[in-house]
């Protein structure tokens, strides 16, 4: 047989079906499928690999039988038509096994006429294929699981293939705003977009594949809206050429909502708690500032403070007054003013108390006060009434000052003022000052005013004689022979050199006449012991009253001038009355 009959008669057979030899059997042997040789149904002959299929052991326990009898019941007609078959049947027919030992198996039977081997003869060639129908079954279920899985998932799934959708899960409908997914199927993917993602992405999906993470885009809803979405897209294999894609895709925007909500409020929180927390570190350094600051304000102001309550009991007072009272830093606190200050100072504090308390106003007043070594201060005292922060009175506030000192400088100054620096009599003004008043209230009140001028006699000669520090002597000496002959009411005034005035209220010119006399005898009893021997000297003295025509002091005195003048006229040492 040459190598192209030996082709020609492999294509003939292919095209005509298998020619059973008588052999056959033999040769099927080395199968592992089954392979049965039937006549009109019954088992003649069966290999190896077919007894245990049938779930024999030997071979012996199924020749005889009907193959039918071993398919079952659906079957059993099929396979019965099958083997009386003339005609090849290529497809396979599945059926399922009923075995010798009763279990069930899946098995692919094809069957072919034998009739070259005898009349009625058929050759059954059987595989298990109950692996691969519980493979298929499994992939059904999973299959359909997967179904119920993508169908019931709260995002949406979709497939995609040439650029519209073709399958969409009822959660992707109803985020894309669709009624129904059927509305969706055919329509272009392009279309899920919102914006420039549609412009992005609509085109070409490959462009989200890289994407290991979900993507954030805009998805368009179909009543014209936007949200916001994670996508991914998922190439799946494909047969053809079209690319065909899975898209998974779930709404972010109410997380994101939820997220933005939650910022906020992290935020907005984290604000609160830090302005709190400012705001409680401010008041605590605030309160703690405050309390230093006052305290030590009030420890450092030199006069003396201090603070009642509405009860008039000490609450607070700071060193000065602790000082000036000599007393400890607790020692006058809750107790009242009869109980801690000097006796005769109470009245006044009670008073002085009361009508701050009263009045809401300050109230100021100068008083004199015993302090802690006895001595006798005086004070400026200012008080007034505390109030708390909704305007209830607390107690009075009270500070002094002690204004000892000031007060001696202003007797002093005053002093200096009034008095004249070499005799420490009134000065000219201040005379003048005083007679004036006395003048004018004789007038008021009829009463009799005399006056006195006095000069000491040829003074040049004593300042020549014994140099003028000598002369300063004998004016002092002068000054004070005057001032010894006066009653307190009486004025001395020097109104310059060694001229004096006097101004006796309430004295006549008879009374003023026995003054000036007593004067002149002073003064004339005056020896000052020098160097060069003993000063003495004598004065002259005008005397006048106040009369109606004088007017004014300066009328008085000049009248008394004038006598003054008849004095020295007359030989000096002499008293005339005006
Ligand atoms: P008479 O008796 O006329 O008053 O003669 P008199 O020398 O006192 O003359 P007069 O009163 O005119 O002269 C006063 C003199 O006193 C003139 C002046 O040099 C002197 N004098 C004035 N003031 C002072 C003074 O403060 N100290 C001294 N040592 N001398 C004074
Ligand atoms: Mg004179
Ligand atoms: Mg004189």
């Amino acid at each position: 047989m040459t190598e192209q009959s030996r082709l020609n008669a492999a294509a003939e057979r292919r095209r005509m079906g298998p020619r059973f030899s008588a052999n056959f059997m033999m040769v099927l042997e080395v199968s592992r499928d089954l392979a049965c040789l039937c006549a009109d149904g019954v088992i003649l002959d069966i290999n190896s690999a077919g007894t245990p299929m049938l779930g024999a052991e030997r071979a012996d326990q199924l020749i005889g039988r009907r193959f039918s009898d071993l398919v079952g019941d659906d079957y059993t007609q099929v396979v019965d038509e099958l083997l009386r078959l003339t005609e090849v049947e290529r497809s396979t027919i599945p059926v399922q096994l009923r075995r010798l030992d009763g279990s069930a198996a899946d098995s692919e039977l094809q069957i072919h006429p034998a009739r070259e081997l005898g009349p009625g003869h058929a050759v059954v060639i059987g595989r298990d294929i109950s692996r691969q129908g519980r493979l298929a079954r499994t992939a059904r279920e999973s299959e359909d699981r997967f179904r119920v899985l993508v169908e019931k998932s709260m995002h949406l799934v979709a497939l995609c293939h040439g650029g519209r959708m073709v399958y969409i899960n009822t959660a992707g409908a109803r985020m894309l705003g669709a009624a129904t997914a059927g509305d969706l199927q055919g329509t272009p993917v392009a279309d899920m977009f919102h914006g420039e993602y549609r412009a992005i992405f609509g085109g070409d999906l490959t462009l989200l594949l890289g994407e290991t993470d979900m993507m954030p885009v805009r998805l368009a809803n179909r009543d014209g809206g936007a949200f916001d979405a994670q996508i991914k897209v998922t190439p799946l294999p494909s047969a053809g050429v079209v690319p065909e894609f899975m898209i998974e895709a779930r709404d972010i925007s109410s997380h994101l909502r939820a997220v933005a909500a939650l910022r906020h409020m992290n935020e907005t929180l984290e604000a609160q708690v830090s302005e709190r927390t400012r705001e409680l570190a401010q008041e605590r350094s605030h309160a703690l500032e405050a309390k230093s600051f006052v305290e030590s304000l009030l420890e450092a102001v030199p006069n003396p403070l201090w603070w009642k309550g509405v009860d008039g009991c000490f609450r607070g007072y700071n060193r000065a007054f602790r000082e000036m009272h000599g007393i400890g830093p607790t020692e006058w606190i809750g107790r009242s003013s009869i109980e801690t200050l000097p006796a005769s100072f109470v009245p006044t504090a009670i008073m002085s108390d009361t009508k701050a308390m009263m009045t809401g106003t300050l109230i100021q007043y100068e008083t004199q006060l015993e302090v802690a070594d006895g001595s006798l201060h005086d004070m400026a005292a200012s008080k007034i009434a505390w109030r708390s922060a909704d305007d209830v009175p607390e107690g009075v506030i009270g500070v002094m000052l002690d204004i000892t000192d000031r007060k001696a400088m202003e007797a002093e100054l005053r002093r200096m003022a009034t008095t004249d620096v070499l005799t420490g009599v009134y000065n000219r003004r201040h005379f003048m000052t005083i007679i004036g008043t006395e003048v004018e209230r004789a007038h008021r009140h009829p009463r009799p005013v005399t006056a006195l001028m006095l000069d000491i006699d040829h003074f040049k000669r004593i300042n020549d004689t014994f140099g003028h520090p000598l002369g300063d002597e004998a004016i002092k000496a002068m000054a004070n022979a005057c001032q010894d002959a006066i009653r307190t009411v009486d004025a001395l005034g020097r109104l310059g050199g060694e001229e004096f005035a006097i101004v006796l209220p309430d004295t006549d010119l008879a009374a003023a006449m026995v003054v000036a006399e007593r004067i002149r005898a002073a003064v004339m009893a005056i020896s000052i012991a020098t160097g060069k021997g003993v000063v003495e000297f004598t004065t002259s003295i005008g005397v006048a009253q106040l009369c109606d025509d004088d007017g004014n002091a300066e009328g008085l005195l000049s009248r008394a001038d004038a006598a003054l003048y008849a004095a020295k006229n007359g030989g000096r040492n002499k008293v005339v009355a005006a």
